[in-house]
């Protein structure tokens, strides 16, 4: 029987690696389940979707990532609930239903979806922007709306075709609205002959009155002022009060489109419901300064599904506050088992927060240090490549970036219906046969 430490850590994201990697000396048997079998880089995904990137260019595999480290075992499953007494987590994976998993520490990472705020039935036609399949999604959806308008003899129906809505101005709206219109205006307007794909409509909506919040007035007001230089629609200050098939209302005007991409809130994981404790308002975990659940000194949460507050504020749900608690986990979890001194309370290191606005233009904000332009486009795309998992990955996007900057071309461009369906719209037809 094994007398090693068992660590069981839930998501294999930012926060999840970040403790599984500085765990790797440990003499312990480290568990790291996540229902993906990918390290997935977030922040990229918008690239994805606007056809720079290609989807294994921001994903690894974990049990890649992972290889050399020989005291962690890799899981593919859905974590679906914990045992606080039997100190044990059900895992489900694709022939097993609820197998439970023993621990003597517990390091939750399992993150956040994408909240529809109240309007879940907003779903079906404003996919969120989280995963890898979303990406692909609306990279689907985007190019699907070109191939439509060029097939579409009636002119009129083009405006509607062309035009894209990204709900939510926070900081992967507003990549996504510059990367878009760069992709219509720049990429795509000599290959069409029907349609001018110059003449696409992208409106950025957001009830906030300025777009990027977390950033200061001054960069919020210069990524709008780019944003409309690169022929972007901004309006400000009004939710969306319906979303249909036929595009959306805002404040009781309906722009029609069939593109709508939700790129507004967050609802973290149902690790709350779980561990049956106090959450905040928005479901996520009431986390104590060692980041261990109340009275569960072996349960740590830590990332986006967790509520830290520093000076009265709750931390932001980013991949720096996500691998710093994660590391600081994997320290406390040391100094237990080696009975060496713990840490002090966790304190989040703020370095700074970067969005990017279109070709070679990025705000940077670093604590008194505010600036926008070329320089912070560098800075950004030095500080990407750096956190992305792999150096193979960081010379595949390193040289794609290039590519697609001098030339202009995208490194995907490829419609690709994952679950092997028919073109759109022969479903339809088929059953419209024998009625015709
Ligand atoms: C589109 C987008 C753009 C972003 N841009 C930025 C940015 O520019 N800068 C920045 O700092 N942050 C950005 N973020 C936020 C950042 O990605 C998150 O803060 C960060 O990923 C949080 O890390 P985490 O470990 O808590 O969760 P994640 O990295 O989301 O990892 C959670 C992991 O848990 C797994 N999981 C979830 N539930 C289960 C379950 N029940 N069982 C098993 N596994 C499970 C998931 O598969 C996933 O791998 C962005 C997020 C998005 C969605």
């Amino acid at each position: 029987m094994s007398t090693k430490t068992k660590i069981v850590i839930v998501g294999g994201g930012f926060g999840g690696l970040a403790a599984a990697k500085a765990l790797k000396n440990m003499f312990a048997e480290i568990t790291l389940i996540d229902r993906a079998n990918h390290h997935l880089f977030q922040p990229l995904l918008y690239q994805v979707a606007t056809s720079v990137l290609t989807p294994g260019q921001i994903a690894t595999p974990i049990r890649t990532i992972l290889r050399k480290q020989k005291n962690t075992t890799v899981i593919l499953g859905e974590v679906t609930g914990i045992d606080k007494e039997r100190k044990c987590v059900f895992v489900s994976d694709a022939d097993r239903e609820g197998v439970p998993v023993a621990y003597d520490y517990l390091i939750l990472a399992t993150g956040a979806t994408h909240s529809y705020f109240g309007h879940n039935e907003f779903a079906e036609y404003a996919p969120g922007m989280k995963s890898l399949a979303d990406a692909v999604a609306s990279r689907n959806k985007i190019l699907e709306a070109f191939e439509q308008a060029e097939a579409e003899e009636d002119p009129s129906r083009h405006r509607d075709l062309l035009t894209f809505i990204l709900v939510g101005a926070g900081p992967t709206g507003v990549e996504m609205a510059g990367a878009l219109a760069v992709l219509v205006r720049n990429v795509l307007k000599s290959e069409f002959r029907r349609i001018d794909p110059t003449s696409a409509r992208i409106v950025l909506v957001d009830m906030a009155p300025r777009v990027l919040t977390p950033f200061s007035e001054k960069l919020s007001k210069a990524a709008k002022q780019r944003l409309e230089k690169l022929g972007v629609e901004v309006r400000l200050g009004h939710s969306v009060d319906q979303i249909d098939a036929h595009g959306i209302v805002v404040a009781g005007e309906r722009i029609a489109s069939n593109t709508v991409i939700w790129t507004a809130g967050v609802a973290p994981s149902p690790a709350g419901k779980w561990l049956k404790t106090e959450t905040d308002r928005a479901g996520r975990v009431r986390i104590q300064k060692d980041l261990t659940v109340p009275d569960h000194p072996e349960i740590f949460v830590v990332g986006d599904t967790a509520s830290f507050e520093e000076n009265g504020k709750p931390l932001p749900g980013v991949a720096q506050v996500a691998m710093q608690q994660g590391r600081y986990a994997a320290k406390l979890i040391h100094s237990r088992m080696t009975g060496t001194p713990p840490p002090g309370p966790f304190s989040y290191f703020d370095k700074g927060s970067m969005a990017v606005v279109g070709k070679g233009f990025a705000v940077l904000q670093s604590g008194k240090v505010q600036v926008s332009g070329f320089g912070a486009w560098l800075t950004w795309a030095f500080v990407h490549l750096q956190f992305l998992a792999t150096s193979s990955l960081r010379l595949g996007v390193f040289l794609q970036w290039v590519w697609t900057y001098v030339t202009g071309q995208r490194g995907s461009r490829l419609i690709v219906n994952h679950h092997g369906s028919e073109p759109r719209g022969a479903a339809e037809r088929q059953v419209a046969k024998p009625a015709a």
